[in-house]
Formats: structure tokens, C-alpha cells, sequence
């Protein structure tokens, strides 16, 4: 039987014009029409949402399901333990509206073996273990390797494992010990091995990157995206005027590791304060020069991100000045083409997934609508 869902409005994934009193219809797990007013067909099972908001399900381009989002997310778990983990971070994203997930590193290829044992997820899109150099960035989750044949090797191997995205870390990282953010941790041969490796066996590759050196390696050899992008220096972070430049008339798209949960009374030490304040400066060059960005949460790292926060992703991306429609895009349409998804999700239209989140308000008017989840349809299913 098919599926009519009436609501007050609906966002696309794409359009800035909201579209009144809509019903979509769904087919199993297809949307089969959107319109605008009028009635359902006879015989259609209707779902009134009442005064509620349609949208896409959300995308979160960057998660870790096997991180917990404690204050030791990299403590050690045996495989059983690390997918019952993985299992309940996915669902909360779900819960939260996010119907597709891309798991930026996990290990032994934990995203995969959930997808496969199935359940009420999200559509898991996975990396498996991150690309990283002896020791280096996340080298606990079993990626490391070396040399330009070292990166060829493990990008095979993560296809044969069925990875739907390579992750290169090509600068150290805050959460590793003895690792630099703002150092490229592997040399140009490396890196251009890694894309075009990649690109050979038809997978997008993106490439962590906190400093600059590492930011122009990404760009210069064609990487899909780049995640953080934050421009730090051994001291703080400082916009590269120049290679901003090069990143806007690139191919290369930022997903923009952001938003946290409120903390009331949490006041952050004078350092990280000085950080904050160069950090929003370097995201404002970027949006300004015309930077192609998406929103994303890196959920899982700490307390501050569990894996259904990616709304407060979209409500920063617009505080430090992203336009609005740019953050909503940055979580549906936009994101599901970054993702390698586009022709399937992301998007309010015939022959998409019926993966729909109806929302308490317009998130048209007001992004911070996102946070108000009234209901989620996964594949046609309401969750
Ligand atoms: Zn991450």
C-alpha cells in the first residue's frame, strides 16, 4: 500500500522556497511523488504530522561509531563490546534524524560487519581503519603503513573489505599522543598514491587535514574533501590567503567539523578561548572566498559529541557565518553528492529514499529547528 505523508511545509534538500501543505508519497522504500496541497490518492495509508516540517533525513558526513563520545573514547573494547558500541551510537543517530551515516574510522572494519548484520540503522556509509603512518594519527585503529606501495596495499585492502570511502589522515591529530596537527605526516608520493589508487577502484577519498602543509597536500592531488580544515599552527591557526584561494577553484569540498552540545556554565581556559576566536576567523575566510562546504559533526570524540548531534553542527556552521541554505544543503543534498549518494539521498523528489525526518518548525526560518525531531522514516519506515 502506498504511503501519504501531509505536513504543514517541506525543505527539499535543495530549494530555498518551502513548499505549503505537502504530501509525499512512498512506494516501499521510494518516495514516488511530492505535491504541493490537494488530497492523497483514495486507498492511500495517510499519515497526518499536523503542523509539523518535512526534510530530507540527515547526512552526517563524519562520525565515528566506535568512539562512545566519553571522556576516553579510545579505551580498549573486545570486537564484541566495540559493535554493541557501534550499534548504539547508530541508533541515536537515527533517532535524531540522521538516516545516513559515513563512519570515518573504526577498526577491523566494525562499520561494515554492522551494516551486514542489519537492524533498525541508518544507512552506514564506512572507511574502515583510517590510513595513517607508523605511530601515527589514529594508528591504535590499525591502519598504519608506509610509502607510496604501503598506501596502494591498504587502499585495496579496504575495498576488498567493502569501504564505500578511503580516509587518509595527512596531518597528526589532537587525540593522538607524539602525532603534530599541524605536520603532514606523509610525503606527496604518498598522498597522490592514495587518490589515485582510490579513484582507479571508483571510491572517493577524503584526507583529515589540520595544517596548512597538509591541507595543500590534500588539494594538490585531488582529494574528494578535506575534514577539519582548520588551518592550525604550532600555536594556534592562521588562514593561508593563498591556498584558500587554490581550495574555492579546486574540486575539493571541506567538511567542516563542527558544533557541540551546550555546556551551561562550562567557560573554556584563556588558551582554547584564543583558539576559538582564530578557528571561526580561518572558517569565515573560507566561506567568504567561496570554499565548497558541508556540515559535519566528527560525533563519538568526546562528551560534547555524541553521534545525534549533528544540529548543532548546522547551528555553527551559521553562527561563525555560513549561509543557511548552505548549512541545511551541507547535512542533505549537498552532503549525499560529497558522499557519493547523491542520486539517492539527500533529496525530497521521485525515485529518492523514503529516509524523511519531520521537524517541530521550519528549518527554512530557523536552523536550530534541526534539534526539534517529531518523527523519522527510514526506507519507508516510520523508526
Ligand atoms: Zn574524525
Amino acid at each position: 500500500m502506498v504511503l501519504a505523508l501531509r505536513a504543514a511545509g517541506l525543505f527539499d534538500g535543495v530549494s530555498p522556497t518551502p513548499a505549503p501543505r505537502p504530501i509525499v508519497l512512498i512506494d516501499g522504500d521510494r518516495i514516488v511523488s511530492v505535491q504541493t496541497g490537494g488530497e492523497p490518492p483514495t486507498g492511500a495509508q495517510v499519515i497526518d504530522l499536523g503542523t509539523a516540517w518535512l526534510m530530507p533525513g540527515m547526512i552526517d558526513a563524519h562520525q565515528h561509531l566506535c568512539f562512545d563520545a566519553s571522556a576516553d573514547p579510545i579505551a580498549a573494547r573486545d570486537d564484541t563490546a566495540m559493535l554493541t558500541q557501534m550499534r548504539r551510537a547508530a541508533h541515536s543517530a537515527l533517532l535524531a534524524g540522521i538516516t545516513t551515516v559515513r563512519d570515518l574510522g573504526d577498526r577491523g572494519h566494525g562499520a561494515v560487519r554492522l551494516r551486514a548484520e542489519g537492524g533498525e540503522l541508518p544507512t552506514i556509509l564506512a572507511a574502515g581503519p583510517p590510513i595513517t603512518t607508523p605511530r601515527g594519527h589514529c594508528w591504535f585503529l590499525g591502519g598504519e603503513t608506509h610509502g607510496a606501495d604501503g598506501v596502494r596495499a591498504a587502499v585495496r585492502d579496504r575495498a576488498e573489505h567493502g569501504a564505500d570511502v578511503i580516509k587518509v589522515m595527512v596531518t597528526g591529530g589532537e587525540m593522538t599522543a607524539g602525532t603534530y596537527p599541524h605536520l603532514a605526516q606523509f610525503g606527496p608520493a604518498e598522498i597522490t598514491a592514495a587518490v589515485s589508487e582510490a579513484h582507479a577502484l571508483g571510491l572517493p577519498v577524503t584526507g583529515h587535514a589540520h595544517g596548512a602543509p597538509g591541507i595543500r597536500l590534500a588539494v594538490e592531488s585531488g582529494m574528494d574533501s578535506i575534514e577539519h580544515c582548520s588551518f592550525l599552527t604550532a600555536d594556534g591557526a592562521e588562514a593561508d590567503t593563498e591556498l584558500i584561494a587554490m581550495l574555492a577553484g579546486s574540486g575539493t569540498v571541506v567538511s567542516a567539523t563542527l558544533g557541540h552540545l551546550p555546556m551551561p556554565g562550562y567557560e573554556p581556559p584563556p588558551r582554547i578561548q584564543a583558539l576559538l576566536v582564530k578557528l571561526s576567523a580561518v572558517f569565515l575566510e573560507m566561506s567568504t572566498a567561496g570554499v565548497d562546504m558541508i556540515c559535519s559533526s566528527d560525533a563519538g570524540i568526546n562528551p560534547a559529541k555524541p553521534h545525534g548531534a549533528l544540529a548543532h553542527s548546522v547551528s555553527h556552521f551559521t553562527e561563525l557565518g555560513g549561509r543557511h541554505l548552505d548549512a541545511l544543503r551541507g547535512v542533505t543534498s549537498r552532503a549525499a553528492e560529497v558522499c557519493g549518494v547523491g542520486d539517492r539521498k539527500g533529496r525530497l523528489a521521485p525515485g529518492f529514499d523514503a529516509d524523511i525526518v519531520a521537524l517541530r518548525a521550519d528549518p527554512l526560518a530557523d536552523v536550530t529547528a534541526l534539534r526539534e525531531v517529531a518523527a523519522v522514516f527510514k526506507a519507508g519506515r516510520r523508526i
